[in-house]
């Protein structure tokens, strides 16, 4: 539950709170989360405590209600500590709570979004299966309507947060004579009903505190009622999904500017603590360089995180921005994280180095939302697109 006092912050207030839990809580007991291989229970619920499951959700569904580049900002903070933190309350925020926000029916709203806001229900998006994983329209999983029930058949995979959520946003097909994203419609489905399962794999390269898990549904009876958005929103599933995918986007942008000044500040330390050929390794230019550069991608990133956050305030959501955003701030964290382990010689490879360990978890930055190549290629498609259309770029500045 949020503490009481949480509520009544302004927000400078509130971004000083959790500056200070990433400092003092978050970043102290990473160690102890890597040892235990999950996030202590105890941080979870200061999580809860503090409201970080509440960042997304309207003051009246029982959340904080901050604008998007509010919630850029407190990115920035907490994914100064591991991103591993941030995916326990991620799925929540994000992906689920803006679909059910923005195409849930009244009481789907009111029955979800103040427990999910408390942290006390906890929820995963469950949309990539083996055979639909960029290419999401060509999902198999089945929903078949019996009486006030959907039977729902089919298996998900490397669903962030599977094996800890207690409700489930998952896509199926509904009409399985149409084979895109037409036929798709999108289910609240309780965990614990019969049929349902999880597993968790048995290697996880990077974010390896928060493994993603399977799902297998095997005639799931859900009730019509939980059809998400009601009877109209049967075959609308992919589109209601877009907004918390976009909203998504912008806090993977986010988490790579957060995990860049992590590793910058820990490797900068390190190269002024560390002397070789008879000088600090700081004060070597071909260090330099690449801690300038470094320092200037990650100041890009932040600009471009902070300029389409406020243009999704205004209403009209940036997408093609908001990719470009995350695109370019997944490469960077890469980029970043790369330099930093070679600028620690050894120590970025042999022992307990925080950054080696944001090397591996900033790696799947650029898998999940929409991995590089497939930004790339949507970017361009609506360049040309809209180019050939009215000669402007997309998202475009043109006045
Ligand atoms: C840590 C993590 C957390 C995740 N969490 C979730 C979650 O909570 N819910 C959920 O539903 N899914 C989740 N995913 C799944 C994620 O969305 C998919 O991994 C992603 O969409 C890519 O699908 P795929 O892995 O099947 O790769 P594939 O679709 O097989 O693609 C593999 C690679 O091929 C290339 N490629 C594919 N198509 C194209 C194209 N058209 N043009 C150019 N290149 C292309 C890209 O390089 C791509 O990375 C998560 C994944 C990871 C790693």
């Amino acid at each position: 539950m949020i503490n009481p006092e949480i509520l009544d912050h302004d927000f400078p207030t509130y971004l000083k709170v959790i500056a200070e839990f990433t400092e003092n809580e978050l970043i102290p007991a990473e160690n102890e989360m890597v040892e235990a291989g999950e996030v202590p229970v105890r941080l979870v619920e200061r999580m809860a405590q503090l409201g970080l499951f509440a960042i997304t959700i309207p003051r009246e569904y029982g959340g904080l209600g901050w604008s998007m580049e509010q919630q850029v900002l407190l990115t920035f903070e907490f994914t100064r500590a591991s991103c591993v933190y941030r995916s326990r309350f991620s799925t929540v925020i994000g992906l689920c709570s803006q679909a059910i926000l923005d195409h849930g029916t009244e009481d789907q709203r009111r029955q979800l979004l103040p427990a999910m806001a408390a942290g006390t229900l906890v929820t995963a998006f469950a949309l990539t299966e083996e055979f639909a994983g960029s290419d999401a329209g060509a999902l198999r999983t089945t929903a078949r309507r019996r009486g006030d029930v959907y039977v729902l058949d089919g298996s998900k995979r490397y669903i962030t947060n599977a094996a800890w959520a207690d409700a489930f946003v998952v896509f199926a097909r509904t009409d399985e004579a149409e084979p895109g994203a037409a036929g798709v419609s999108a289910f609240i489905v309780d965990a614990k009903l019969p049929g349902v399962r999880t597993a968790l794999p048995a290697i996880m390269n990077g974010h390896a505190e928060a493994p993603v898990g399977e799902i297998h549904l095997d005639g799931v009876e859900v009730p019509a009622a939980n059809l998400l958005g009601g009877p109209e929103g049967e075959g609308k599933g992919l589109t209601m999904a877009l907004r918390g995918i976009n909203h998504a986007r912008m806090h993977v942008a986010a988490t790579c500017i957060g995990q860049a000044t992590r590793m910058l500040e820990e490797t900068t330390a390190h190269l002024i603590g560390r002397s070789q050929f008879g000088s600090p390794l700081s004060e070597l230019g071909a260090v330099q360089a690449m801690l300038g550069a470094s320092f200037a991608e990650m100041e890009a990133g932040r600009a471009l995180a902070i300029e389409s956050a406020r243009a999704f305030d205004t209403g009209v959501i940036p997408r093609h921005r908001i990719a470009a955003a995350k695109l370019y701030g997944s490469e960077m964290a890469g980029r970043v994280a790369d330099r930093c382990v070679q600028l620690l010689g050894g120590e970025g490879i042999v022992g307990p180095h925080p950054v080696p360990r944001m090397w591996r978890d900033v790696r799947a930055l650029r898998i999940y939302e929409g991995s590089s190549p497939i930004h790339e290629r949507n970017l361009a498609k609506a360049m040309i697109k809209q180019v050939g259309a009215d000669g402007a770029l997309p998202d475009s500045y043109r006045v």
